[in-house]
């Protein structure tokens, strides 16, 4: 009888198996004219159903939070529960471009121990079954990426304190994997986010040698009753401090 799957080797395909579906069903739409609200409707859906059915019929005692479901709270009880975001950065997938991901994550006790991040933009699915292998810093200014919003504000702010530049996507799920691909250096929020947006970057990020916490340097708790992350840093360990001294400094 082959092993059973490990809970990062499921992450890892369920979060990729996503992913290609919502590739395809995005080219459909695209190609029949379809964008905006009406497809992102689509991909959320899609994708939401087949991880909940996925996570149901494959794990059936954990808790489950998704961004697409209803949250009795039932999940708060449970040491195990898969936070899950069908289709982060939907607005991106509606517009037809490639700044969206599925994001599959595992919180155990609270810590993000398992998560998959599948960028299909970047033929690329991060994981804690495979977690990506992050180059050697490039020679060159660092950059911080941020999101869309942020970068106006806070972005432009903490780019100049660093001496760095700035760069901004509308994906959690994507930002962070421009940190682990080099393209980026540090991904940093400093504002509150949901937990199905940062449980797998980060689960995935820790794996691949990175730091993440929040803006004042401490760990991120996941399944909470009220599931919200003050803020995320998301960068290469020699720029942590750096950013929080910055961040307190303002
Ligand atoms: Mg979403």
């Amino acid at each position: 009888m082959p092993a059973p799957e490990s809970d990062d080797e499921f992450a890892h395909r369920i979060a990729s198996e996503a992913a290609e579906m919502l590739a395809g069903l995005q080219r459909e739409g695209v190609a029949a004219g379809k964008f905006g609200w009406s497809l992102e409707e689509i991909g959320d859906t899609a994708a939401h159903d087949f991880l909940v059915a996925a996570i149901a019929a494959e794990r059936p005692d954990d808790g489950l939070l998704s961004e697409e479901g209803h949250d009795d709270g039932a999940r708060t009880a449970k040491s195990r529960a898969w936070i899950v975001d069908p289709l982060d950065g939907s607005s991106g997938f509606g517009a037809g471009n490639a700044e969206w991901a599925v994001h599959v994550a595992l919180s155990i006790d609270g810590e993000p121990l398992v998560g998959a991040v599948s960028v299909p933009g970047m033929d690329l699915t991060g994981s804690t079954a495979h977690p990506p292998i992050v180059p050697e810093r490039q020679d060159r200014r660092p950059v911080v990426i941020t999101g869309r919003t942020k970068a106006r504000s806070d972005g432009r702010l903490l780019a100049h304190m660093l001496d760095a530049d700035l760069a901004a996507c509308s994906s959690a799920g994507v930002k962070a994997m421009l940190v682990m691909s080099g393209e980026a250096d540090m991904y940093v929020h400093d504002g509150p986010l949901y937990e199905w947006d940062v449980c797998a970057p980060v689960a995935v990020a820790l794996a691949a040698g990175l730091d993440a916490c929040q803006t004042n340097g401490d760990p991120i708790v996941f399944n909470k009753s009220r599931p919200v992350s003050d803020s995320l840093i998301i960068c290469r360990p020699e720029f942590t401090g750096l950013i929080i001294d910055a961040l307190q400094s303002r």
